[in-house]
């Protein structure tokens, strides 16, 4: 019998938002997710503008900027020169609905999504099931999972891989990640300390090697991230011992602040063969995956989101064909390849690796210029669009 149910595997943000929009939709969703709750670890804090149409369009922008803040502002701060270069998306105004990023804490916008689901009977999360095994025929898909009560086999119609970057379902499916591995780890770091006194916007970025950093401010309770690189080559548990020494160099004033949480990532440019597989489809970090200067990582996996969710619903409403999730994958990747993995790689070189004195002054002329006239600074931040893809199925005749 065909199913038309959807199973899927993560409850990251780009698992939550593809489950809400199907549970919209009036898809029965079930959410597998191997932790027993949303994943605390310090990533993603900025959300671009250029995805909050799509976070509005699911009914939750409104609960993150009352959980977060917007920020129109972007500070390009160069100790080198002492230069605080500031560019404002107010340069948008009039073209977009949205003229600022919103910043919130990755687990508490996962969270507002998780609670917008769960209002939905036929929308269900399953925690402390990690997916296992796969298969799938013409007709559907069996997941086998490991759960505190033992092994559970699961069927779908369909199933969505947003298990992020190790993502297990990709490797079921053999699917290879092609690209490569930076030779530097980050350091994401939470921190209590009093950027804004030292004249720090509510995002910044410090372009200084070796000691460039993204540094956003997390909340109003004056908790900053403070993210900086080192080499991958050095033992990453004695992390902390060689903190102190960045943090005595990069921060701008008193030297006095206290860390509340912090985590290392290797970091990649790589990207899934396909995104497809018959009735299994990626999406996220399961995907594709970006060094994460600039933002661009989540920014990607919502676009992935926004698409899939409309298009895997008309499947299976029997609006359009099943060539349409090809569509998706072609054009998904595309935008990553092209667009998402070749910019977050220039924005890493340029904040933290610029080797010369004539390579900084070129890089910044376009900022100052930028700072100087708003018709390029909407330039810059219109760039953020090109990673978009617009709907596979509206004005599409159905299949
Ligand atoms: C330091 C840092 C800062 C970042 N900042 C930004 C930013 O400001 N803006 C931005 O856009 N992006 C940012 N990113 C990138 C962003 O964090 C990722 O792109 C995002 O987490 C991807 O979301 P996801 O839902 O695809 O995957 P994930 O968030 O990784 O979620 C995957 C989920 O799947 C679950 N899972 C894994 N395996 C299984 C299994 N076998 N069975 C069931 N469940 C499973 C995991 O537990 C997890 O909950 C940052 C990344 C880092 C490292």
């Amino acid at each position: 019998m065909k199913r038309n149910n959807v199973i899927v595997v993560g409850a990251g943000p780009t698992g939550l938002v593809t489950a809400l929009g199907l549970a919209q939709a009036g898809v029965d969703v079930t959410v597998l997710e191997s932790e027993p709750a949303i994943v605390n670890s310090p990533r993603a804090v900025v959300y671009h503008w250029a995805v909050l149409d799509g976070l509005d369009r699911v009914g939750i922008l409104c609960d993150a900027i009352r959980v977060g803040f917007t920020n129109p502002e972007l500070c390009i701060i160069v100790p080198k020169t002492g230069e605080r270069i500031r560019l404002s998306m107010s340069a948008l105004a009039g073209d977009v609905t949205h003229p600022y990023q919103v910043h919130l804490g990755q687990d508490k916008l996962a969270g507002i999504i998780l609670e917008h689901l769960l209002r939905f009977p036929h929308a269900r999360v399953q925690w402390s099931s990690r997916v296992v095994g796969l298969s799938q025929d013409g007709a559907g898909v069996t997941l086998r999972t490991d759960t505190p009560g033992g092994p559970v086999e699961l069927d779908a119609g369909w199933v969505v891989g947003a298990d992020g970057g190790h993502s297990t379902v990709r490797q079921l499916l053999g699917l290879s990640m092609d690209g490569m591995t930076w030779p530097e780890r980050f350091v994401a770091t939470n921190i209590r300390y009093d950027f804004a006194k030292y004249g720090y916007a509510a995002a910044n970025v410090v372009i200084d090697a070796p000691y460039g950093a993204i540094v956003a401010r997390i909340d109003h309770t004056g908790l900053w991230r403070c993210t900086y690189c080192e080499d991958d080559s050095l033992p990453e548990e004695t992390i902390l011992e060689r903190m102190p020494a960045y943090f005595s160099v990069a921060l701008p004033g008193s030297k006095d602040y206290e860390l509340v949480q912090y985590s290392p990532y290797r970091m990649h440019q790589r990207c899934a063969e396909r995104m497809r597989a018959g009735r299994v489809v990626l999406a996220g970090d399961a995907a594709h995956i970006t060094n994460p200067t600039g933002g661009l990582g989540l920014t990607s996996g919502l676009y992935d989101a926004y698409v899939l969710y409309e298009a895997l619903a008309a499947v299976i409403h029997g609006e359009v064909g099943e060539d349409v999730l090809d569509r998706y994958s072609d054009e998904r990747r595309r935008a990553f390849l092209e667009h998402a993995s070749p910019e977050a790689s220039n924005f890493k070189r340029m904040v933290y690796h610029a080797k010369s004195d004539a390579e900084l002054e070129a890089q910044l002329a376009g900022f100052r210029d930028a700072a100087r006239d708003q018709s390029l600074q909407r330039l810059i931040f219109l760039t953020a669009k090109k990673l978009e893809t617009p709907s596979l199925v509206r004005g599409r005749p159905a299949a």
